[in-house]
Protein backbone atom coordinates (compact mmCIF):
# COMPACT_ATOMS: atom_id res chain seq x y z
CA UNK A 1 0.00 0.00 0.00
CA UNK A 2 0.73 3.76 -0.35
CA UNK A 3 4.52 2.81 -2.42
CA UNK A 4 5.38 6.13 -2.37
CA UNK A 5 4.15 7.80 0.75
CA UNK A 6 7.51 8.35 2.42
CA UNK A 7 10.51 10.34 0.27
CA UNK A 8 13.48 7.69 -1.32
CA UNK A 9 15.51 6.35 1.78
CA UNK A 10 17.86 5.45 3.37
CA UNK A 11 20.42 7.05 1.43
CA UNK A 12 23.35 4.37 -0.48
CA UNK A 13 26.26 3.77 1.30
CA UNK A 14 29.87 3.15 -0.44
CA UNK A 15 31.68 0.10 0.61
CA UNK A 16 33.85 2.14 2.69
CA UNK A 17 30.90 4.53 4.08
CA UNK A 18 29.13 0.86 5.01
CA UNK A 19 32.63 -0.27 7.16
CA UNK A 20 32.75 2.91 9.05
CA UNK A 21 29.52 3.00 10.06
CA UNK A 22 29.08 -1.02 11.02
CA UNK A 23 32.69 -0.35 12.86
CA UNK A 24 30.85 2.49 14.84
CA UNK A 25 27.54 0.88 15.16
CA UNK A 26 29.18 -2.51 16.89
CA UNK A 27 31.21 -0.95 19.18
CA UNK A 28 28.86 1.85 20.20
CA UNK A 29 26.34 -0.89 20.30
CA UNK A 30 28.60 -2.87 23.07
CA UNK A 31 30.32 0.00 24.74
CA UNK A 32 26.59 0.95 25.76
CA UNK A 33 24.65 -2.22 26.41
CA UNK A 34 22.99 -2.13 23.26
CA UNK A 35 23.30 -5.74 23.56
CA UNK A 36 22.14 -9.27 23.97
CA UNK A 37 23.19 -12.75 25.28
CA UNK A 38 23.90 -14.39 21.69
CA UNK A 39 22.10 -17.56 20.47
CA UNK A 40 22.32 -20.79 18.23
CA UNK A 41 23.19 -20.59 15.57
CA UNK A 42 25.23 -17.81 15.75
CA UNK A 43 27.43 -18.79 18.91
CA UNK A 44 26.78 -22.52 20.38
CA UNK A 45 26.97 -23.20 23.94
CA UNK A 46 29.69 -25.18 24.13
CA UNK A 47 31.36 -22.00 22.70
CA UNK A 48 29.94 -19.82 25.53
CA UNK A 49 30.57 -22.20 28.36
CA UNK A 50 30.93 -19.20 31.10
CA UNK A 51 28.24 -17.51 29.81
CA UNK A 52 30.44 -14.42 29.43
CA UNK A 53 29.83 -13.56 26.03
CA UNK A 54 27.33 -10.41 24.45
CA UNK A 55 26.58 -9.67 20.91
CA UNK A 56 25.25 -6.65 20.06
CA UNK A 57 21.11 -6.37 19.58
CA UNK A 58 19.40 -6.32 16.12
CA UNK A 59 19.14 -2.90 15.00
CA UNK A 60 18.86 -0.58 11.75
CA UNK A 61 21.67 1.40 10.37
CA UNK A 62 19.45 3.75 9.71
CA UNK A 63 16.58 5.35 11.70
CA UNK A 64 13.38 4.39 9.97
CA UNK A 65 11.39 7.56 8.36
CA UNK A 66 7.89 7.86 10.73
CA UNK A 67 5.22 10.95 10.83
CA UNK A 68 5.87 13.50 13.38
CA UNK A 69 2.06 13.14 13.33
CA UNK A 70 1.27 9.81 14.06
CA UNK A 71 4.00 9.73 17.09
CA UNK A 72 2.14 12.84 18.75
CA UNK A 73 -0.88 11.02 18.06
CA UNK A 74 0.35 7.70 19.78
CA UNK A 75 1.62 9.68 23.00
CA UNK A 76 -1.12 11.87 23.66
CA UNK A 77 -3.56 8.90 23.83
CA UNK A 78 -0.94 6.84 26.43
CA UNK A 79 -2.74 8.39 29.23
CA UNK A 80 -6.07 7.42 27.97
CA UNK A 81 -5.36 4.26 27.54
CA UNK A 82 -3.91 3.88 31.20
CA UNK A 83 -7.20 4.84 32.26
CA UNK A 84 -8.82 2.11 29.96
CA UNK A 85 -6.58 -0.19 31.02
CA UNK A 86 -7.14 -0.25 34.89
CA UNK A 87 -10.31 0.50 35.18
CA UNK A 88 -10.75 -2.94 32.97
CA UNK A 89 -8.50 -4.63 35.80
CA UNK A 90 -10.50 -3.19 38.55
CA UNK A 91 -13.58 -4.17 36.97
CA UNK A 92 -13.60 -8.25 38.39
CA UNK A 93 -17.37 -8.54 37.17
CA UNK A 94 -17.03 -7.49 33.51
CA UNK A 95 -13.74 -9.47 33.26
CA UNK A 96 -15.34 -12.72 34.62
CA UNK A 97 -17.83 -12.09 31.01
CA UNK A 98 -14.94 -12.29 29.17
CA UNK A 99 -12.97 -15.10 30.99
CA UNK A 100 -15.82 -17.57 30.78
CA UNK A 101 -16.09 -17.32 27.28
CA UNK A 102 -12.26 -18.91 27.09
CA UNK A 103 -12.45 -21.13 30.36
CA UNK A 104 -13.58 -24.27 28.46
CA UNK A 105 -11.25 -23.83 25.57
CA UNK A 106 -8.36 -21.96 26.35
CA UNK A 107 -6.63 -23.78 29.91
CA UNK A 108 -4.10 -21.56 30.11
CA UNK A 109 -6.70 -18.41 30.53
CA UNK A 110 -8.70 -21.16 33.00
CA UNK A 111 -5.47 -21.46 35.00
CA UNK A 112 -4.62 -17.69 35.56
CA UNK A 113 -8.26 -16.99 36.46
CA UNK A 114 -8.24 -20.23 39.05
CA UNK A 115 -4.82 -18.30 40.68
CA UNK A 116 -7.09 -14.86 40.93
CA UNK A 117 -10.02 -16.60 42.50
CA UNK A 118 -7.93 -18.77 45.04
CA UNK A 119 -6.55 -15.23 46.36
CA UNK A 120 -10.05 -13.28 46.27
CA UNK A 121 -11.13 -16.02 48.41
CA UNK A 122 -8.76 -15.51 50.94
CA UNK A 123 -9.33 -11.90 50.33
CA UNK A 124 -6.68 -9.54 48.78
CA UNK A 125 -4.07 -7.62 51.10
CA UNK A 126 -2.71 -5.29 48.70
CA UNK A 127 -4.90 -2.50 46.52
CA UNK A 128 -2.16 -0.93 44.61
CA UNK A 129 -1.10 -2.16 41.40
CA UNK A 130 1.63 -0.91 38.68
CA UNK A 131 0.72 -1.10 34.87
CA UNK A 132 3.85 -0.74 32.63
CA UNK A 133 1.36 -0.99 29.52
CA UNK A 134 2.90 -0.58 26.33
CA UNK A 135 0.17 0.49 23.26
CA UNK A 136 1.67 -0.80 19.57
CA UNK A 137 0.82 0.56 16.16
CA UNK A 138 1.59 0.84 12.84
CA UNK A 139 1.14 3.51 10.70
CA UNK A 140 -2.09 3.49 8.15
CA UNK A 141 -3.02 5.05 5.04
CA UNK A 142 -6.50 5.45 4.48
CA UNK A 143 -6.33 4.49 0.14
CA UNK A 144 -9.23 6.13 -0.36
CA UNK A 145 -8.55 9.57 1.32
CA UNK A 146 -7.72 12.31 -1.68
CA UNK A 147 -4.57 13.42 0.58
CA UNK A 148 -3.17 11.09 2.48
CA UNK A 149 -3.07 12.04 5.52
CA UNK A 150 -1.57 9.16 8.16
CA UNK A 151 -2.91 7.85 10.97
CA UNK A 152 -1.71 4.91 13.88
CA UNK A 153 -3.80 2.08 13.96
CA UNK A 154 -3.37 -0.32 17.26
CA UNK A 155 -1.77 -3.98 16.80
CA UNK A 156 -2.53 -4.82 20.55
CA UNK A 157 -2.04 -3.87 24.05
CA UNK A 158 0.72 -5.88 26.59
CA UNK A 159 0.09 -5.39 30.25
CA UNK A 160 2.45 -8.28 31.01
CA UNK A 161 6.60 -7.77 30.44
CA UNK A 162 6.19 -5.44 28.08
CA UNK A 163 10.24 -5.66 26.94
CA UNK A 164 12.38 -3.57 24.77
CA UNK A 165 12.30 -0.33 26.80
CA UNK A 166 15.96 -0.49 27.92
CA UNK A 167 17.24 -0.94 24.70
CA UNK A 168 14.61 1.45 22.80
CA UNK A 169 16.34 4.50 24.35
CA UNK A 170 19.69 3.16 23.44
CA UNK A 171 19.03 2.84 19.96
CA UNK A 172 17.40 6.16 19.20
CA UNK A 173 21.12 7.37 20.95
CA UNK A 174 23.26 5.24 18.87
CA UNK A 175 21.25 6.71 15.94
CA UNK A 176 21.93 10.38 17.16
CA UNK A 177 25.58 9.52 17.57
CA UNK A 178 26.01 8.01 14.45
CA UNK A 179 24.81 10.79 13.01
CA UNK A 180 27.18 12.94 14.84
CA UNK A 181 30.00 11.23 13.94
CA UNK A 182 29.02 12.05 10.27
CA UNK A 183 28.60 8.12 10.08
CA UNK A 184 25.17 8.30 7.54
CA UNK A 185 26.28 9.86 3.79
CA UNK A 186 24.63 13.46 2.65
CA UNK A 187 21.10 13.21 2.64
CA UNK A 188 18.75 15.89 3.37
CA UNK A 189 16.21 13.65 5.54
CA UNK A 190 19.06 13.44 8.36
CA UNK A 191 20.01 16.80 8.14
CA UNK A 192 18.17 18.02 10.88
CA UNK A 193 19.43 15.99 14.10
CA UNK A 194 15.81 17.30 15.75
CA UNK A 195 14.09 14.95 13.46
CA UNK A 196 16.14 11.74 15.64
CA UNK A 197 13.15 11.53 18.09
CA UNK A 198 14.94 10.12 21.55
CA UNK A 199 13.29 7.42 23.42
CA UNK A 200 12.70 8.24 27.37
CA UNK A 201 11.62 4.73 28.01
CA UNK A 202 14.66 4.00 30.46
CA UNK A 203 14.32 6.82 32.74
CA UNK A 204 10.01 6.48 32.23
CA UNK A 205 9.45 2.94 33.09
CA UNK A 206 12.06 3.46 35.91
CA UNK A 207 9.91 6.24 37.20
CA UNK A 208 6.82 4.23 37.08
CA UNK A 209 8.35 1.58 39.28
CA UNK A 210 9.86 3.89 41.89
CA UNK A 211 6.32 5.52 41.80
CA UNK A 212 4.84 2.20 42.98
CA UNK A 213 7.52 1.30 45.13
CA UNK A 214 7.29 5.03 47.33
CA UNK A 215 3.22 4.76 47.30
CA UNK A 216 4.26 0.98 49.19
CA UNK A 217 5.47 2.70 51.53
CA UNK A 218 7.69 2.44 54.87
CA UNK A 219 8.46 -1.05 55.43
CA UNK A 220 6.45 -3.04 58.50
CA UNK A 221 8.81 -5.74 59.06
CA UNK A 222 11.95 -3.87 59.77
CA UNK A 223 13.68 -5.16 56.56
CA UNK A 224 15.24 -3.36 53.99
CA UNK A 225 12.88 -2.88 50.81
CA UNK A 226 13.75 -4.13 47.34
CA UNK A 227 12.07 -4.43 43.79
CA UNK A 228 12.25 -7.96 42.43
CA UNK A 229 12.44 -8.66 38.63
CA UNK A 230 10.51 -11.98 37.92
CA UNK A 231 12.79 -13.37 34.83
CA UNK A 232 12.97 -15.92 32.66
CA UNK A 233 15.82 -18.43 32.94
CA UNK A 234 18.01 -18.62 30.58
CA UNK A 235 17.15 -14.72 29.41
CA UNK A 236 19.03 -13.71 26.11
CA UNK A 237 17.20 -10.12 26.38
CA UNK A 238 18.94 -9.29 30.08
CA UNK A 239 20.61 -6.39 29.30
CA UNK A 240 16.89 -4.48 28.09
CA UNK A 241 16.38 -5.32 31.65
CA UNK A 242 19.07 -3.92 33.41
CA UNK A 243 19.11 -1.20 32.14
CA UNK A 244 15.80 -0.96 33.39
CA UNK A 245 17.28 -1.85 37.05
CA UNK A 246 20.18 0.00 36.73
CA UNK A 247 17.98 3.33 36.45
CA UNK A 248 15.73 2.38 39.44
CA UNK A 249 19.32 1.87 41.22
CA UNK A 250 20.91 4.87 40.55
CA UNK A 251 18.20 7.43 39.58
CA UNK A 252 15.84 6.51 42.28
CA UNK A 253 18.33 4.81 45.18
CA UNK A 254 16.40 0.94 45.14
CA UNK A 255 17.65 -1.70 45.56
CA UNK A 256 16.78 -4.83 42.73
CA UNK A 257 17.13 -8.24 42.48
CA UNK A 258 16.68 -10.62 39.81
CA UNK A 259 14.79 -13.68 40.54
CA UNK A 260 13.84 -16.37 38.26
CA UNK A 261 10.76 -17.35 37.76
CA UNK A 262 11.92 -21.07 39.05
CA UNK A 263 13.24 -19.95 41.96
CA UNK A 264 10.23 -18.19 43.71
CA UNK A 265 9.40 -20.79 46.30
CA UNK A 266 13.23 -21.74 47.09
CA UNK A 267 14.07 -17.68 47.49
CA UNK A 268 10.59 -16.08 49.07
CA UNK A 269 8.02 -16.41 51.27
CA UNK A 270 5.20 -14.78 52.59
CA UNK A 271 4.68 -13.79 56.40
CA UNK A 272 2.02 -13.84 58.74
CA UNK A 273 1.30 -10.18 57.78
CA UNK A 274 1.67 -11.67 53.81
CA UNK A 275 4.54 -9.46 53.51
CA UNK A 276 6.73 -10.87 50.59
CA UNK A 277 10.17 -11.54 52.15
CA UNK A 278 12.90 -12.15 49.71
CA UNK A 279 16.11 -13.89 50.55
CA UNK A 280 18.71 -13.81 48.26
CA UNK A 281 20.62 -17.38 48.09
CA UNK A 282 24.11 -15.50 47.36
CA UNK A 283 23.85 -13.85 51.18
CA UNK A 284 22.43 -15.97 53.64
CA UNK A 285 21.74 -13.80 56.26
CA UNK A 286 20.10 -10.98 54.60
CA UNK A 287 16.36 -10.57 53.81
CA UNK A 288 14.11 -8.10 52.06
CA UNK A 289 10.71 -6.57 52.61
CA UNK A 290 9.80 -6.83 48.47
CA UNK A 291 7.89 -3.44 47.54
CA UNK A 292 7.21 -4.57 43.76
CA UNK A 293 6.93 -7.75 41.72
CA UNK A 294 8.05 -6.15 38.37
CA UNK A 295 7.15 -9.55 35.64
CA UNK A 296 9.37 -10.13 32.65
CA UNK A 297 8.27 -13.93 32.97
CA UNK A 298 5.27 -15.85 33.58
CA UNK A 299 3.08 -14.69 30.75
CA UNK A 300 3.60 -17.82 28.74
CA UNK A 301 2.10 -21.72 28.76
CA UNK A 302 5.05 -23.08 28.31
CA UNK A 303 6.93 -21.79 31.39
CA UNK A 304 4.50 -23.83 33.76
CA UNK A 305 5.54 -26.80 34.09
CA UNK A 306 4.00 -28.16 37.19
CA UNK A 307 2.44 -27.04 39.84
CA UNK A 308 5.20 -25.34 41.56
CA UNK A 309 5.30 -22.83 38.90
CA UNK A 310 1.60 -22.19 39.62
CA UNK A 311 2.42 -22.04 43.00
CA UNK A 312 4.79 -19.65 42.80
CA UNK A 313 2.62 -17.43 41.13
CA UNK A 314 -0.39 -17.87 44.25
CA UNK A 315 2.55 -17.15 46.20
CA UNK A 316 2.95 -13.71 44.58
CA UNK A 317 -0.21 -13.22 43.87
CA UNK A 318 -1.81 -13.51 47.47
CA UNK A 319 1.43 -11.38 48.92
CA UNK A 320 1.35 -7.33 49.60
CA UNK A 321 3.87 -6.59 47.06
CA UNK A 322 2.45 -5.07 44.66
CA UNK A 323 2.44 -6.76 41.02
CA UNK A 324 3.29 -5.52 38.08
CA UNK A 325 0.92 -7.24 36.30
CA UNK A 326 -1.72 -9.04 38.98
CA UNK A 327 -3.14 -11.83 37.31
CA UNK A 328 -6.72 -9.05 36.50
CA UNK A 329 -4.32 -6.58 34.85
CA UNK A 330 -2.30 -9.38 32.79
CA UNK A 331 -6.18 -10.86 31.59
CA UNK A 332 -6.97 -7.44 30.87
CA UNK A 333 -4.54 -7.46 28.24
CA UNK A 334 -5.96 -10.79 26.25
CA UNK A 335 -6.37 -10.33 22.56
CA UNK A 336 -10.36 -10.99 23.69
CA UNK A 337 -10.38 -7.82 25.57
CA UNK A 338 -9.29 -5.87 22.84
CA UNK A 339 -11.48 -7.52 20.33
CA UNK A 340 -14.49 -6.84 22.66
CA UNK A 341 -13.38 -2.78 22.92
CA UNK A 342 -12.68 -2.81 19.01
CA UNK A 343 -15.42 -4.86 17.30
CA UNK A 344 -17.41 -1.95 15.62
CA UNK A 345 -20.25 -0.48 17.21
CA UNK A 346 -18.95 -1.97 20.39
CA UNK A 347 -20.68 -0.39 23.78
CA UNK A 348 -17.86 -1.21 25.85
CA UNK A 349 -15.18 1.78 25.82
CA UNK A 350 -17.99 3.81 26.78
CA UNK A 351 -17.99 2.16 30.08
CA UNK A 352 -14.44 2.70 31.22
CA UNK A 353 -13.93 5.96 29.12
CA UNK A 354 -16.52 7.83 30.34
CA UNK A 355 -14.86 11.20 29.03
CA UNK A 356 -15.97 11.26 25.46
CA UNK A 357 -13.33 13.21 24.09
CA UNK A 358 -10.48 11.13 25.53
CA UNK A 359 -12.72 7.96 24.49
CA UNK A 360 -12.91 9.34 21.05
CA UNK A 361 -9.30 9.49 20.93
CA UNK A 362 -8.93 5.90 21.55
CA UNK A 363 -11.35 4.76 19.04
CA UNK A 364 -9.71 6.64 16.53
CA UNK A 365 -6.96 3.95 16.98
CA UNK A 366 -9.08 0.57 16.49
CA UNK A 367 -8.22 -1.39 13.84
CA UNK A 368 -11.77 -4.16 13.22
CA UNK A 369 -11.46 -6.77 15.50
CA UNK A 370 -14.07 -9.76 15.30
CA UNK A 371 -15.04 -12.40 16.95
CA UNK A 372 -15.50 -16.24 16.11
CA UNK A 373 -18.24 -17.36 18.30
CA UNK A 374 -21.70 -18.11 17.20
CA UNK A 375 -22.74 -13.55 17.95
CA UNK A 376 -23.47 -12.04 14.54
CA UNK A 377 -20.17 -10.23 14.38
CA UNK A 378 -18.23 -13.97 15.04
CA UNK A 379 -20.86 -15.02 12.05
CA UNK A 380 -19.69 -12.65 9.73
CA UNK A 381 -16.18 -13.07 10.97
CA UNK A 382 -16.39 -16.76 10.06
CA UNK A 383 -17.40 -16.28 6.62
CA UNK A 384 -14.45 -13.99 6.37
CA UNK A 385 -12.06 -16.09 7.69
CA UNK A 386 -12.83 -19.44 6.03
CA UNK A 387 -13.10 -18.01 2.79
CA UNK A 388 -9.20 -17.63 1.49
CA UNK A 389 -10.29 -14.31 -1.47
CA UNK A 390 -11.31 -12.15 2.04
CA UNK A 391 -8.95 -14.29 4.91
CA UNK A 392 -6.08 -13.01 2.85
CA UNK A 393 -6.81 -9.20 4.54
CA UNK A 394 -6.92 -10.82 8.28
CA UNK A 395 -5.00 -11.99 11.29
CA UNK A 396 -6.05 -14.89 13.36
CA UNK A 397 -4.77 -14.73 17.09
CA UNK A 398 -4.94 -16.78 20.35
CA UNK A 399 -5.02 -15.67 23.71
CA UNK A 400 -1.41 -15.33 23.84
CA UNK A 401 1.86 -13.30 24.11
CA UNK A 402 5.32 -12.91 22.93
CA UNK A 403 4.71 -14.04 19.37
CA UNK A 404 5.00 -16.54 16.82
CA UNK A 405 1.48 -17.49 17.75
CA UNK A 406 -0.58 -15.96 14.69
CA UNK A 407 -2.07 -17.26 11.82
CA UNK A 408 -1.80 -14.93 9.11
CA UNK A 409 -3.83 -14.53 5.53
CA UNK A 410 -4.67 -17.57 3.27
CA UNK A 411 -3.17 -19.89 5.94
CA UNK A 412 -6.00 -18.76 8.43
CA UNK A 413 -9.04 -21.15 6.35
CA UNK A 414 -6.77 -24.34 6.21
CA UNK A 415 -6.04 -23.26 10.25
CA UNK A 416 -9.61 -23.50 10.73
CA UNK A 417 -10.23 -26.29 9.17
CA UNK A 418 -8.38 -28.72 10.88
CA UNK A 419 -9.27 -26.76 14.55
CA UNK A 420 -12.32 -27.92 16.12
CA UNK A 421 -15.19 -25.67 15.95
CA UNK A 422 -15.78 -25.65 19.51
CA UNK A 423 -12.46 -24.10 19.66
CA UNK A 424 -12.15 -21.37 17.06
CA UNK A 425 -13.73 -18.49 19.70
CA UNK A 426 -10.40 -19.11 21.58
CA UNK A 427 -9.19 -16.67 18.69
CA UNK A 428 -9.80 -13.58 17.29
CA UNK A 429 -9.89 -11.85 13.33
CA UNK A 430 -7.89 -8.49 13.16
CA UNK A 431 -7.75 -6.89 9.96
CA UNK A 432 -4.63 -6.93 8.61
CA UNK A 433 -2.44 -3.17 9.18
CA UNK A 434 -0.87 -2.13 6.21
CA UNK A 435 1.73 0.64 6.71
CA UNK A 436 3.09 2.57 3.83
CA UNK A 437 6.13 0.87 2.19
CA UNK A 438 10.00 1.84 2.95
CA UNK A 439 13.32 0.70 2.97
CA UNK A 440 16.07 0.09 5.49
CA UNK A 441 18.85 -2.30 6.76
CA UNK A 442 18.83 -4.52 9.60
CA UNK A 443 21.87 -5.64 11.15
CA UNK A 444 21.15 -8.91 12.77
CA UNK A 445 23.48 -11.61 14.44
CA UNK A 446 26.11 -10.31 12.04
CA UNK A 447 24.13 -10.41 8.84
CA UNK A 448 23.18 -7.52 6.82
CA UNK A 449 19.49 -7.30 5.41
CA UNK A 450 18.58 -4.31 3.12
CA UNK A 451 15.12 -3.87 1.53
CA UNK A 452 11.83 -3.22 2.50
CA UNK A 453 10.71 -2.65 5.85
CA UNK A 454 7.88 -2.07 8.22
CA UNK A 455 8.01 -0.50 11.81
CA UNK A 456 5.47 -1.23 14.65
CA UNK A 457 5.72 1.71 17.43
CA UNK A 458 5.26 1.15 20.89
CA UNK A 459 4.31 3.76 23.26
CA UNK A 460 5.08 2.52 26.60
CA UNK A 461 2.23 3.95 29.95
CA UNK A 462 3.18 4.04 33.50
CA UNK A 463 0.12 4.26 36.40
CA UNK A 464 0.08 3.72 39.70
CA UNK A 465 -3.73 2.48 41.05
CA UNK A 466 -5.84 1.69 44.14
CA UNK A 467 -8.80 -0.63 43.40
CA UNK A 468 -11.50 0.40 45.78
CA UNK A 469 -13.78 -1.59 48.29
CA UNK A 470 -16.51 -2.10 45.81
CA UNK A 471 -15.46 -4.05 42.27
CA UNK A 472 -15.01 -1.40 39.68
CA UNK A 473 -13.84 1.37 42.23
CA UNK A 474 -10.62 2.65 41.28
CA UNK A 475 -8.23 5.87 42.38
CA UNK A 476 -5.65 6.58 39.85
CA UNK A 477 -2.65 7.80 41.66
CA UNK A 478 0.51 8.47 39.07
CA UNK A 479 -0.21 8.37 35.20
CA UNK A 480 2.14 9.29 32.47
CA UNK A 481 3.34 8.45 29.25
CA UNK A 482 6.71 6.60 29.57
CA UNK A 483 8.86 6.79 26.18
CA UNK A 484 8.55 5.10 22.78
CA UNK A 485 9.93 2.14 20.95
CA UNK A 486 10.17 1.33 17.14
CA UNK A 487 10.51 -2.14 15.75
CA UNK A 488 11.63 -3.04 12.68
CA UNK A 489 11.21 -6.31 10.13
CA UNK A 490 12.11 -7.09 6.73
CA UNK A 491 8.15 -6.35 4.94
CA UNK A 492 8.44 -10.38 4.11
CA UNK A 493 7.83 -11.52 7.35
CA UNK A 494 4.75 -11.39 9.49
CA UNK A 495 5.69 -11.54 12.39
CA UNK A 496 8.07 -8.42 14.55
CA UNK A 497 9.18 -9.88 17.36
CA UNK A 498 12.76 -9.38 17.99
CA UNK A 499 13.18 -11.65 20.87
CA UNK A 500 10.94 -14.41 18.75
CA UNK A 501 13.82 -13.65 16.02
CA UNK A 502 11.98 -11.93 13.43
CA UNK A 503 12.73 -8.13 13.99
CA UNK A 504 15.11 -5.25 15.44
CA UNK A 505 15.24 -2.43 17.20
CA UNK A 506 14.85 1.16 15.71
CA UNK A 507 14.35 4.61 16.12
CA UNK A 508 12.10 7.36 14.57
CA UNK A 509 13.69 10.10 12.11
CA UNK A 510 10.31 12.52 12.12
CA UNK A 511 8.78 13.19 8.76
P1 LIG B 1 2.09 -10.77 20.48
O1 LIG B 1 1.34 -10.47 21.73
O2 LIG B 1 2.47 -12.20 20.36
O3 LIG B 1 3.24 -9.82 20.27
P2 LIG B 1 0.78 -9.33 18.29
O4 LIG B 1 -0.67 -9.05 18.26
O5 LIG B 1 1.65 -8.17 18.59
O6 LIG B 1 1.04 -10.55 19.29
O7 LIG B 1 1.21 -9.95 16.89
C1 LIG B 1 2.57 -10.25 16.58
C2 LIG B 1 3.02 -9.52 15.34
O8 LIG B 1 2.14 -9.79 14.25
C3 LIG B 1 3.01 -8.00 15.46
O9 LIG B 1 4.22 -7.53 16.05
C4 LIG B 1 2.88 -7.57 14.01
O10 LIG B 1 4.12 -7.60 13.35
C5 LIG B 1 1.99 -8.65 13.44
N1 LIG B 1 0.58 -8.21 13.48
C6 LIG B 1 -0.32 -8.48 14.44
N2 LIG B 1 -1.52 -7.92 14.19
C7 LIG B 1 -1.37 -7.25 13.02
C8 LIG B 1 -2.25 -6.46 12.20
N3 LIG B 1 -3.54 -6.26 12.53
N4 LIG B 1 -1.75 -5.93 11.06
C9 LIG B 1 -0.48 -6.13 10.69
N5 LIG B 1 0.40 -6.89 11.42
C10 LIG B 1 -0.03 -7.43 12.56
MG1 LIG C 1 1.65 -8.92 23.13
MG1 LIG D 1 3.13 -7.81 19.95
Amino acid sequence: MAPNFYPAYPPDLSREQQEYLLTNLKDWSIAHGLAVRPAPPYVQPQQDLSGALATTAPVTLFPSLFPQACLEQAKSVAKAYNELYSAIASDEGWLQGIVEELLEIDDFIADLWKVHLAVKAEGFVQPLNLGLFRSDYMVHVDPSASQASPTIKQVEFNTIASSFGGLSTQVSALHEHLLSIDAYPQSDLLANSSALSQSTSVPGLALGMFKAHEAYGRSTTGLPTCVIFLVQDPERNVFDQRHLEYALNENHGVKTFRLPFGRVLDDTKVDTNRKLIYSPPHAPNKHFEVTVVYFRAGYSPSEYESHREWDARIQIERSAAIKCPSILTQLAGTKKVQQVLATPHSPHLKRFLPDDAQAADVLKTFAPIYPLDKSEAGQEARKLATNPDTAARYVLKPQREGGGNNVYRKAIPGFLKDLPETHWPAHILMEMIEPPAQDNVIFRNGEMLKGGVICELGIYGACVWKTGEKDGERSMIESFEAGYLLRTKGSGSEEGGVAAGFGSVDSALLV
